[in-house]
Parts: C-alpha cells; structure tokens; sequence
C-alpha cells in the first residue's frame, strides 16, 4: 500500500525526508553539479540563494564559455544551465542557507538550516563562490555592465579602440590593466596610495607598459554617465582634491571575497578565506561526505567553465562517496 505523503500544516511532526545531496549555490559549479548529481539519480536539493546565479548574472555577454560561437549573455547562460538541471529531477530552492551543522564523523547526516527550516544530507556539495568586492561610489552599481565591470578576460573585447580606467594596485589589477591594453587605446590604473601592493614583476610590466598611465594616491569617487560611462571623479587622496576625467569603461580589481561565512570554524580556510582542500586532486573537503567546487575554493582561475568542471567532479566525488557506502 502507498504511504500518505506528510502535509506539513497538518502534521506538526513532520520532518524533510533525508537528502542524498544538497548543493548550496547556483553559480556554473552549483548548477553543474546538480545536473551530474540529477542525472546519477539523486535529485539533488539546490539552495539556489536569493541572488541566484552567481557571478554570471552580472556579466553581460560572455564570449568565453565553449560550446556558445556567438557569445550569449550571462543570465541567459545561468538560465540555460539551470533549466537543464531541472530537466533531469534537481530540485531548485529560493532560499539562502544561513547555517550548516557539518558532521565529522562520517555517521551523522549534515544539517543545512534556511532560517527555520532545517534538512538533512548525507552529502554537502558547497557552491557558494565569491563574490567581487565594489567601491560602492555613486554611478557604480547602475552602470554595471554598461562600462563598469569586474572581469576584463569577460568584458574587455567590447572595449575596441576605448580608453579605460583600472581601479586598484594587487595582482589582479596589474593582470587586467595588461590584458585590457589588447583592446584599449590607453588604460589608466589608479591607486589609492604611491606603491602597488602587486608582486614586483607585474608591477613591472604594467610600469613599462607604453599604453598604460598611472595615477598614484588617487581614489575613485564617483562614475558618470547616463547610458553608459562617460567620465569619474577622482579624489587625490593626498590633498583631497577632485577633477573629472572623461573615460570609456571603469574595471574595478580591488580583490574578491570567498562566501565562506558559512563555514567558519568548520572548515579549514586559507589566509585568504577561501576553502582548502587537502588535495586539488579531488573536491572532497576534510569532512567526509562534504565537497566543495567552483570560486569558493579556488582563488587562482575564477572562471564559468573552470567552476562547471569542479561541479561536475563534486558531483562524481558525491556520488562516489554514497556508493562507497552502500547507497
Ligand atoms: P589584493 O592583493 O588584496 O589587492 C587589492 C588591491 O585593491 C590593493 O592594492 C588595495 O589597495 C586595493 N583596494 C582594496 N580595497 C580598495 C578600495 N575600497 N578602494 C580602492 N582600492 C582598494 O587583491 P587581488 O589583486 O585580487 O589579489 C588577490 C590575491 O590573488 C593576491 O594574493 C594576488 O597575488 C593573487 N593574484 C595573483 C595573480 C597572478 O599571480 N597573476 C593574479 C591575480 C591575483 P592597498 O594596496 O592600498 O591595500
């Protein structure tokens, strides 16, 4: 005979039924993962997050992922690989976790809290990934994708012959000021004080550069423009002084942080904040029966496509790890 299926209103005791995988995250690896874990018959469990997608839906076109010749745009791409999730049984929520109860002995289900509501799994995949830190000026957030971006390797082609701003002095804004000199006829980095932070070499490069300016003790204020951009006002952060310098585009660079908030004092992160795993080899994290993949343990390469190849070898790893016990 079936069984009644429980109702939650009615029934007071009723408790979720224990996951084999829950994912948290929606980014490429989140939703690559749930499509090998959906298609290995485990109808995953997706915290998709109230800002699903990730990173992706703040690109414009992406001309990098394989497989699209003609680009395609970055939601578009989050939806696609969403639909295709479902297609296969992965079960999609809108709802931020905001605890987990990981349990390291291998025995214990894990526990995922979304606010009240608490779930069980056998297997964690962590997706949560980073996100790009913002000055958080005026103009910037309204004109994201419209000449603001955090990703030259994403946005740098569409500035053909342009003259573009770089914010900040690591690593990351040496690469994208060099990389975005292939496009633009002149990049400009500007720096809040009078030495980079970024390793000598890059530094070098960038120094050399005949394309690239640099304006020292500067820091953006505000960016301009109605459509797209059109100038910023930039502070000397010295003498506190303003002016207004017409530019193209505006890619901020000033670093990126892990959405490892959840996982403090459960796992092991690096002096960066990102997840670290024991071994690249594999996505298993010190705790069995937990996986993590895509930006949020990986602070080197940071791309859609390297992060769907982690999802899918999260989701091979998951599926292995409950077959290895018997389920
Ligand atoms: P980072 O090293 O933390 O540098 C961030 C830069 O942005 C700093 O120069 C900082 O200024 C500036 N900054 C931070 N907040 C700012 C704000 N609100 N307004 C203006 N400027 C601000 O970050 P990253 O460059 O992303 O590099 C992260 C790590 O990845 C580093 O370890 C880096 O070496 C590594 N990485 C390596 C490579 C490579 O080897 N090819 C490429 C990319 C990244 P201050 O200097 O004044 O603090």
């Amino acid at each position: 005979m079936e069984q009644a299926a429980q109702d939650p209103v009615s029934d007071p005791v009723f408790e979720p039924p224990i996951e084999k995988v829950i994912i948290i995250g929606s980014g490429p690896a989140g939703l690559t993962a749930a499509l090998y874990a959906a298609r290995a018959d485990l109808a995953p469990l997706v915290f998709e997050g109230v800002a699903a997608g990730g990173q992706l839906m703040i690109t414009t076109d992406v001309e990098n992922y394989p497989g699209f010749p003609d680009g395609i745009m970055g939601p578009e791409l989050m939806d696609r690989f969403r639909k295709q999730a479902e297609r296969f049984g992965a079960r999609l929520l809108a709802t931020d976790v905001t605890a987990v109860e990981l349990s390291t002995d291998g025995l214990a289900n894990h526990v995922v809290w979304a606010g009240a509501d608490r779930y069980e799994a056998r297997t964690v995949i962590i997706a949560t990934g980073a996100s790009a830190k913002w000055l958080r000026i005026p103009g910037e957030e309204r004109l994201t994708g419209h000449g603001v971006s955090a990703c030259a390797t994403c946005d740098g082609f569409f500035f053909r012959d342009k003259e573009l701003i770089v914010v900040g002095g690591g690593d990351s804004a040496m690469e994208e000021a060099l990389f975005l000199t292939r496009f633009a006829t002149k990049v400009t980095v500007i720096h809040r004080r009078d030495e980079f932070r970024a390793s000598a070499i890059m530094s070098k490069r960038v120094k050399e550069h005949p394309k690239v300016d640099i304006m020292w003790n500067s820091a953006l204020v505000a960016i301009n423009g109605d459509r797209t951009v059109e100038s910023v006002d930039i502070a000397d952060t010295v003498t506190g002084e303003t002016r207004t310098v017409a530019t193209d585009g505006v890619f901020v660079a000033i670093g990126h942080h892990p959405n490892t908030s959840l996982f403090v004092d459960q796992l092991p992160l690096n002096e960066k904040g990102y997840l670290e795993l024991p071994s690249i080899a594999t996505t298993a994290t010190p705790i069995p029966g937990v996986f993590a993949s895509g930006d949020v343990a990986d602070a080197r390469y940071r791309q859609a496509v390297s992060a769907a190849g982690t999802g899918c070898m999260a989701a091979l790893d998951a599926q292995h790890y409950l077959a290895s016990h018997g389920e």
